[in-house]
């Protein structure tokens, strides 16, 4: 091989609300199988950054899982709980822009500005901001220390202009105007916690990864994090959401759903039934077997798109 012109890098993030459930462990094989097909590096990064939701000991019962697993990370993880300071570099810079504006609305504020505005769109239960606090002229603001707590936005309007393209290498072309759809999005919230949408854009950058394999129910999110790349100058990685695993109900698996801990006592079983929902065939034998054969299912898979 000459000169590595394209290094792939990927990533699993989970947050430690819990541990992995079944619906998670699609996600880590997906995003693992994908980097080792690429003869890449796999890496771990622990988004503990929504302190309130986190649950102690949570970050090390998920590494032991993944352990269980055979999925082994190629550095240390990575803790988001730790990198505040480069959240703060990243939101500053914005400001600067005149990008992020703070805002002092609760949700009963929100509410009410929707209602004398004769709105009612809510997204995913999420209110629509409707730009209450953001300002009239464009101002790099002096506010960041001001007293009172405030959340920060970022001014979709001026980020992107129309609608936010992107690409899924399974999914396809894909769109979404975030001003419009989702409105100013907190940047960091009140009560001093960075948002997931920033910290994720900040160290997707900081540790290179060049491709983002996660599950289906996070596509969503993706236009508002190009918007965020392109203001801090970051490049887009490729990305690539994966079918969900569904509950009986038909409802995806997640924790507020009460989706049970993985059960790692029988990691084959585990990962046999996630490589399922992946397409791909359940396997006998050891787990390091099962892995690999699975590499190279993968690259026969419809799911696998090497870089151009
Ligand atoms: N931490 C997010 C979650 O567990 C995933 C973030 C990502 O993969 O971009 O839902």
């Amino acid at each position: 091989m000459g000169a590595e012109t394209h290094r792939y890098t990927g990533r699993f993030a989970p947050s430690p609300t819990g541990p992995l459930h079944a619906g998670s462990l699609v996600a880590a094989l997906a995003s693992w199988l994908d980097a080792r097909a690429h003869a890449g590096q796999w890496l771990v990064r622990i988004e503990d950054v929504d302190r309130p939701r986190c649950v102690a000991g949570a970050d090390r019962l998920i590494l032991q899982q993944l352990q269980a697993c055979g999925l082994h990370p190629d550095a240390p993880p990575l803790w988001q709980s730790q990198r505040s300071a480069h959240y703060q570099q990243a939101l500053d810079h914005l400001i600067a822009q005149g990008l992020a504006y703070p805002c002092h609305c609760s949700r009963r504020d929100i509410e009410n500005a929707m209602l004398r505005n004769g709105q009612t769109a809510v997204r995913h239960g999420e209110l629509i901001y409707p730009g209450s606090c953001r300002p009239a002229v464009t101002v790099a603001s002096a506010l960041a220390t001001a007293a009172e707590p405030l959340a920060w936005r970022l001014r979709t309007d001026l980020a992107g202009k129309g609608a936010t393209a992107w690409q899924d290498r399974r999914l396809g072309p894909q769109q979404q105007d975030v001003a419009t759809a989702v409105g100013d999005f907190v940047l960091k919230r009140a009560d001093g916690c960075f948002s997931y949408q920033l910290a994720v854009v900040v160290d997707d950058a900081a540790q290179t990864i060049s491709d983002v394999v996660r599950g289906e129910d996070l596509a969503d999110n993706t236009a508002r994090q190009v918007l965020l790349q392109r203001a801090l100058g970051l490049p887009t990685p490729r990305y690539l959401h994966t079918p969900l695993l569904l509950g009986a109900n038909g409802e995806k698996l997640s924790k507020q759903n009460g989706a049970q801990a993985l059960d790692t006592s029988h990691p084959l079983a585990a990962l046999n039934h996630a490589a399922t929902v992946l397409g791909l065939p359940a396997q006998a034998g050891s787990v390091a077997q099962a892995l690999e054969v699975w590499v190279g299912f993968w690259k026969m898979s419809p799911l696998y798109n090497p870089s151009p």
